[in-house]
């Protein structure tokens, strides 16, 4: 956990669909805390409304293989077998945490047991989902911005994913965003009350 010299490390995870990036856009405008996202590289193009170093960093397939031969990425996976490589920025992660604030990785299940691995990185980490696997697909359909393959494809990763929860320190059903919000905010600030010393 944070020692009041760095900041704080916070791996949210889950499967794909869980709806970890409405949750994670809700905490960083609401979560009075210095939290602060670490902006991922993909070589998925942008869907509408995201933008360039906001959502993602948009590569081509070399670019990113370029990156990840020269040790810029903490972590990256090939996610879902479809092509798509996902991969956090070392870079993300270190300027934050020097700057004293509080990064979120919002990644997938393989990446967050990455960099669990790395024990010089203490992470706080959560494991969210939607209680079951019928509202998993149905939030997949209702988004309606992947095909009928990657949603398959999706699915059956997101069953094997489950299997990983019991590494994770909290589980958060994201039932209804709110709740799921107040809860991950709540049990963020119980952990700086234990570390009163960071940034505020
Ligand atoms: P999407 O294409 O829906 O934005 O993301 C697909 C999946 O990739 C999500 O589960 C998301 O959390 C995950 N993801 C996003 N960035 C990264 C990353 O840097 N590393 C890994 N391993 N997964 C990521």
């Amino acid at each position: 956990m944070s020692d009041g010299t760095s900041g704080q490390l916070i791996i949210l995870s889950g499967p794909s669909g869980a709806g970890k990036s409405t949750v994670v856009r809700r905490l960083l405008a609401e979560c009075d805390l210095p939290l602060k996202l670490s902006v991922s590289a993909t070589t998925r193009g942008p869907r509408p409304g995201e933008l360039e170093g906001q959502q993602y960093f948009f590569m081509s397939n070399e670019e990113f293989q370029r990156c990840r031969e020269a040790g810029e990425f903490l972590e990256c996976k090939e996610v879902f077998g479809l092509g798509h490589w996902y991969g956090t920025l070392r870079e993300q992660v270190t300027t934050g945490l020097k700057a004293r604030d509080w990064v979120i990785l919002e990644i997938d299940v393989q990446g967050a047991l990455a960099v669990m691995e790395d024990k010089s990185l203490k992470a706080i980490t959560l494991f969210i989902h939607p209680g079951g696997m019928e509202e998993l697909e149905q939030r997949l359909r209702t988004r309606g911005t992947e095909s009928e393959e990657v949603i398959s494809a999706r699915l059956e990763t997101a069953l094997s994913e489950m299997q990983y929860m019991h590494r994770y320190q909290y589980e958060v059903i994201n039932g209804s965003v709110d709740h799921a919000v107040g809860e991950i905010c709540q049990i963020l600030k119980d952990q700086k009350e234990q570390h009163p010393c960071s940034k505020s």
